[in-house]
């Protein structure tokens, strides 16, 4: 009955969206200045800060969410590259990799205007190779008479080139369609696959936080990190570890070992890394330096984890450096800094004397568990039914927003869809994020809830 009023397939249809796995991924590809980012914005819609004056500037984020003709994926822009670190056709060309590793279909930009270069050429072979569905953008197609600059681009042997201005908007509806039949319903890469196989962990953390060093002491091997060149060693990129008794699938070990040698500079790479790698894994160990300031660093790293919906668990590295005062001062900026995820199962270790190395596993599992968790919907009604009888939601302009009914769409993580008849306030959402967390755990997992207002 609380169902009244909403239109059976609309409830449906805001149910199939709230509980969606993880989205199909787009990389936009290309050489500096073809306009990636330009044409990024145009797909997300948005004027996001991903366009910049400064080239080289290390960007915060590199995945957005988009929608095209009603369909939802993520876009990765590898727009942010510091070429001056590695040079142009081998940080090209690290992209290449990177979106060949990672992305379900690429889209390669190419300035028509110039036409296509040798480093396109090398890339447009690295893609090749890969085997993903490519789209090519001739992209500064501002008009009728750069066409013929466009037909040129067949030659590239990608297929059509579609001719697009990112600055403008021309050409884009076409080349989202061919992005669109690219693109697989669900990423190649789903969650659960089959019945199990090994949980996959992402160890992530900042340059120096220890992250080779915790691998090197779980998985049991003393390997000297800094002796390793660059691809020198065919390292498996992802590497079977057990731990508890339990295998466990950690994510990009080879990177976490390479990314040693690209030095300063780096983050941007080292960003794009950390990206995959959460992006291919269902649990987020993140590691802190917990003898240094947590950094603003330090908190993208969280906010990755938790916009990629992943169970977290947070590790505080170098246990046995810290004195009473650092210890006092970490505690304090943990509250402050820390708060996105106060819900997250805290271990305290030290990758040099082995402390607390026990705990990692039974805080991995209570995250998963969390992030598994599905409340009845029965349950979930007579919860929420309670919480807006004891504490409704303040009258706003005379009227006051009720939530009608509430459930679980999905989890993995737990996502919620609340029916109300007004618009709820940020703050009473929270306050009900809050309850439900103090009601069912869900510790270790962020929790999505979106709301359906009945018109
Ligand atoms: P990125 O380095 O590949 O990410 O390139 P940007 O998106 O930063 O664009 C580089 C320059 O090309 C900027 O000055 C953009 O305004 C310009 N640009 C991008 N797309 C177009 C387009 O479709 N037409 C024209 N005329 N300029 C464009
Ligand atoms: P990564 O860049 O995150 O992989 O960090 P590394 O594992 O290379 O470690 C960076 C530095 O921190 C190295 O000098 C390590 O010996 C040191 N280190 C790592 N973990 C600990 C720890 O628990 N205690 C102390 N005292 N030093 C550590």
């Amino acid at each position: 009955a609380a169902q009244e009023g909403f239109d059976p397939e609309e409830v449906e249809g805001a149910l199939d969206e709230a509980g969606h796995g993880p989205l199909p991924v787009l990389a936009v590809v290309g050489r500096p200045n073809v306009g990636k980012s330009t044409l990024v914005n145009r797909i997300i819609g948005r004027r996001e800060a991903v366009v910049q004056d400064k080239p080289g500037v290390t960007r915060d984020r590199v995945s957005y969410e988009a929608e095209w003709a009603g369909r939802r994926f993520k876009v990765v822009d590898t727009g942010g590259w510091e070429q001056d670190v590695l040079g142009l056709d081998a940080s090209v060309a690290a992209q290449a990799e990177y979106a060949i590793e990672t992305a379900d279909a690429v889209v390669f930009v190419v300035d028509s205007t110039v036409g296509a270069t040798d480093t396109d050429e090398a890339v447009v072979k690295l893609l090749r190779r890969a085997g993903k569905p490519v789209v090519l953008c001739a992209n500064k197609v501002d008009g009728q008479s750069g066409e013929a600059d466009a037909t040129a681009l067949w030659s590239l042997g990608l297929g059509e080139p579609y001719p697009v201005s990112s600055l403008h908007g021309r050409g884009t509806g076409d080349m989202l369609d061919a992005v669109l039949e690219a693109l697989p319903e669900a990423p190649a890469q789903k969650f659960g696959t089959a019945l199990g196989g090994p949980r996959r962990i992402a160890l992530i953390g900042r340059p120096n936080v220890g992250k080779s060093s915790l691998l090197n002491k779980v998985a049991g091997e003393d390997r000297v990190v800094v002796n390793e060149l660059a691809g020198t060693t065919r390292d498996p990129v992802d590497e079977l570890i057990n731990l508890g008794g339990i295998t466990w699938k950690f994510i990009d070990t080879a990177g976490i070992r390479r990314r040693v040698h690209l030095q300063e500079g780096a983050d941007y790479y080292a960003s794009l890394r950390t990206a995959a790698a959460v992006e291919k894994a269902e649990v987020a160990v993140i590691l802190i330096d917990s003898s240094e300031s947590i950094s603003v660093q330090d908190q993208r790293i969280v906010t990755m984890a938790v916009e990629a919906g992943r169970a977290v668990v947070v590790a505080f590295n170098k246990w046995d450096t810290l004195d009473e005062e650092r210890r006092y001062y970490l505690e304090r900026e943990i509250e402050t800094e820390l708060a996105q995820i106060s819900w997250a199962p805290r271990v305290n270790v030290s990758a040099v004397t082995g402390r607390h190395m026990e705990k990692l596993v039974p805080a991995i599992e209570t995250a998963i568990e969390g992030w598994e968790t599905r409340v009845p919907t029965g349950r979930l009604n007579a919860f929420l039914g309670e919480i807006v009888a004891a504490h409704p939601h303040p009258v706003r302009g005379g009227k006051q927003p009720r939530i009608l009914f509430g459930t679980q769409a999905g989890t993995k993580p737990p996502r919620f869809v609340l029916f109300a008849s007004g618009f709820l306030e940020h703050g009473y959402r929270r306050f009900i994020e809050r309850r439900l967390r103090e009601e069912f755990g869900f510790e270790g997992t962020p929790i999505h809830i979106s709301v359906r207002v009945r018109e």
